[in-house]
């Protein structure tokens, strides 16, 4: 057995508590990893509160270290496979198989049976900790160090990657585009303002939509600075609803984490319109649904579409994306990560910081 440094909390039941974690050593393992940095998002605070209850403790523990969002350095790897070297900078894989046949293709983000594991959420020990131990498969390399300041948001970012390669297929199904062939003139609208909306937005921006994030509140300044610099537009909803829907919505996006929301945007869907949802912390709040929001939504062809995850393919197009946008933006995506904090700051699960659009925790200062 070993004792390391590490976060952890008791599933589904909940609570943080930074500590000596016993764990044991390894029998064989291909690669030993030094964390360097975890993000938070709101699945860790879900869990800290005891709101999620499909997360659990690893088989024969009775607390579950947490983290999902990682970036680590390699100490020591047995084999150079998958390009991996020690001194490499790698981002963890989330998901791992179970015996699905979407599992068996690398395709946890789309398991068949339920049958699979989420480091730090269900059943298997997460990244927030000093050192763990995996093998290549599960480990996305960094190829550019210049943005190992950001690598960290290739986690979130794989979702969004995933859910466009998904509207990519759904879209497919009539004439998307305008006359001229691309997206610009198109409207996506964003509910949220958290990392995860503001990563869609990027998304969106790129494609060319005319961009809308929008929340029930007005926003800090920091985030109103992001948003100016990324050339999308911030609406309060409760304030501006009419500008948000003046000529309709091609593509509306939740990630806000109560997705009844939509119907407050759904009849302002253009023809042939697309609604991912994404944001739900486990436990989305009970919704009305209008009559007259179904027969618009069959009217209109319009298609709702849940999205959950991405696969080992979307952690190498989120890394390209952030290299691409720090090349094209400067400093924007660092400008996501609002904080950075100790591992023993553990009262950030439970005290969101008004500002925050990414907090992270910074290992060196353990
Ligand atoms: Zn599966």
């Amino acid at each position: 057995m070993s004792k390391v440094k590490a976060i952890t909390t008791d599933a589904p039941t909940g609570g943080a508590v930074y500590g000596d974690f016993e764990l044991p050593d390894p029998e064989h393992y291909s690669a030993k990893l030094k964390t360097i940095y975890n993000g938070i998002c709101g699945t860790d605070r879900g869990m800290v509160a005891g709101a999620l209850p499909f997360a659990y403790n690893p088989e024969g523990y009775k607390r579950l270290v947490l983290g999902h969002e990682a970036l680590a350095q390699v100490v020591e790897i047995e084999k150079n496979e998958f390009g991996i070297r020690s001194g490499d900078y790698v981002v963890p894989i989330v998901r791992r198989p179970g015996k699905c046949v979407n599992c068996r293709i690398g395709r946890m983000d789309n398991c068949t049976d339920g049958d699979k594991h989420e480091a730090g959420i269900t059943g298997m020990h997460g990244f927030m900790r000093e050192y763990f131990y995996d093998t290549p498969e599960n480990l996305v390399k960094v190829q550019d160090n210049s943005i190992l300041d950001v690598a960290v948001l290739a986690e979130p970012l794989k979702n969004v990657e995933k859910a466009f390669e998904v509207f990519n297929k759904i879209s497919e199904r009539s004439i998307f585009l305008n006359d001229f062939g691309t997206y610009e003139d198109k409207k996506a609208v964003i509910i949220g303002t958290g990392s995860e909306a503001f990563l869609y937005s990027f998304f969106a921006r790129d494609y060319g939509f005319d961009t809308i994030l929008t929340n029930r509140h007005p926003i800090p300044d920091q985030k109103t600075v992001m948003v100016d610099k990324s050339g999308v537009e911030f609406y309060d909803y409760t304030k501006d609803m009419d500008k948000i829907l003046e000529g309709g919505i091609d593509l509306l996006i939740d990630t806000s984490g109560h997705p009844g929301t939509i119907f407050q945007f759904i009849r302002k869907l253009n023809h042939n319109g697309i609604t991912i949802l994404f944001g739900t912390n486990g436990k989305a709040p009970a919704t009305d649904v209008d009559g007259a929001d179904i027969d618009y939504l069959i009217e209109n062809n319009i298609t709702l579409m849940g999205s959950v995850d991405g696969a080992r393919e979307h952690y190498f197009k989120a890394l390209e994306h952030l290299r691409n946008w720090r090349h094209n933006y400067g400093d924007i995506m660092k400008d996501l990560i609002t904080k950075k904090i100790p591992p023993s700051d553990v009262e950030i699960f439970s005290n969101k910081p008004g500002d925050e659009i990414k907090t992270i925790i910074d290992w060196s200062k353990a």
